[in-house]
């Protein structure tokens, strides 16, 4: 029987009733400007101050090094451009940064490039991950900045952060992570781990679109993003986003108070799909099986091209994506499966099922009863599949 299955919550996730509850107010009776000094002004700012504060907690900061922000993409941009213009005074024009981040951070490192900044890429291997001693290896007297994301986007691998913060404190080096994927799924504490910016995002957490965080240790004077009042400390002017914010702090509660269980549970879930899954003819799991998001599946089938895997997925009530739904517009592959050594022809057929706490085994069940099918039909249909059977076409 067919089936609404959501397995797309890499791209975003639906709100989550205790967020949408706190949301309603703050465009109710709770309508106020945090700057106002009356009543509803202020009980808008305590809602403001109460959510900086569970962001602060999830991520072991203090509440005035916690910044919100329009979202991931925002604070990628003002992390980087910021220390790169703060470092640049000091002569330092050098950032490392790996292979297969977010577009947020390569599209930003790019623009420093044109600017005369220069980039080390450092590669990801075939598991989807950086090996902390080729980081350490590439740092230099004039390294202003290290960026390498907590857990990739599409393969779901969660990089050696910890030892990635110890080397750069040693070196004396700024830290940024993009953990827009990690924040509510691994555990995190930025001051243990060495984090000196961090990025996240609220509706890849259950939270609404439109808002996130920069976590700014204290005492890193990059420059002020926007200009105006005196909203974040002066340093991100313009009223703030109440509703979006009181949602934020709800979800990010949520999302920490009960990481284990969740992860738990998850964690088989999408072992299970794997299993089931890798049974397909020529197919195989992209990045670590272990060091993995606990919601994060990857796959790649031979003979198949991804956009028509998601189309007879998406007849069937399944939404999941291929590659990034951001390179989705166009023919490349996903840079992030090439950075890990997979041909072009294997990139193109990859598919990425996100899993969040609203999905159930049940939709696990499913998913490994129509996607044999499809794959089967999808092949018998290519013109490629039996070159490749015989051996002919070579991947
Ligand atoms: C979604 C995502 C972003 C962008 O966040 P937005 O809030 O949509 O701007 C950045 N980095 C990663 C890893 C993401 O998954």
């Amino acid at each position: 029987m067919k089936r609404f299955v959501y397995a797309d919550n890499a791209a975003t996730t639906p709100v989550s009733p205790a967020v949408l509850e706190a949301m309603l107010p703050c465009y109710k009776e709770n309508y106020g400007n945090p700057s106002s000094l009356y009543g509803v002004g202020q009980a808008a700012k305590k809602t403001v101050d109460a959510a900086r504060k569970a962001v602060a907690d999830a991520l072991g900061a203090f509440p005035e090094e916690i910044y919100f922000t329009s979202g991931g993409s925002e604070s990628d941009n003002w992390a980087i451009k910021g220390t790169a213009h703060l470092m640049a005074q000091k002569g330092k024009k050098h950032i490392i940064t790996s292979k297969f981040e977010h577009h947020a951070v390569l599209h930003t490192t790019a623009a420093l490039e044109k600017e005369g900044f220069e980039v080390t890429y450092l590669d990801v291997h075939h598991d989807g991950l950086v090996r902390p001693e080729e980081l350490e290896a590439a740092l230099r007297e004039d390294t202003a900045l290290v960026t390498i994301m907590y857990a990739n986007n599409e393969i779901g691998t969660i990089q050696p952060i910890s030892e990635i913060g110890a080397i750069c404190k040693k070196h004396g080096v700024l830290f940024h992570t993009d953990a827009v994927q990690a924040v509510g799924n691994v555990p995190i504490d930025v001051k243990k781990q060495g984090i000196d910016m961090l990025s996240l995002s609220a509706h890849k957490l259950h939270g609404p679109k439109g808002v996130g965080v920069l976590y700014l240790r204290k005492g890193i004077p990059i420059p002020n993003l926007i200009e105006g009042g005196a909203q974040e400390r002066g340093r991100r002017a313009g009223t703030e986003n109440v509703a979006g914010i009181a949602g934020l702090g709800v979800a990010i509660r949520e999302a920490c108070s009960s990481i284990e269980e969740r992860a738990a549970r998850l964690t088989a879930m999408r072992d299970r799909l794997i299993a089931g899954a890798l049974k397909i003819d020529r197919s195989r799991l992209n990045g670590d099986p272990v060091k993995r998001l606990p919601g994060n599946v990857n796959l790649s089938f031979e003979g198949i091209e991804g956009e028509s895997l998601l189309l007879m997925l998406d007849m069937n009530g399944i939404c999941a994506s291929s590659g990034s739904a951001c390179t989705s517009g166009s023919l490349d592959p996903s840079h992030v499966l090439l950075s890990i050594g997979l041909p072009h022809a294997v990139a193109h057929g990859s598919l990425r099922l996100s899993f969040s706490d609203q999905n159930s085994e049940e939709d696990v069940d499913y998913l490994l009863e129509v996607l044999p099918s499809i794959v089967d039909r999808l092949r018998a249909m290519s013109p490629l599949w039996e070159d490749i059977i015989k051996g002919k076409t070579v991947y």
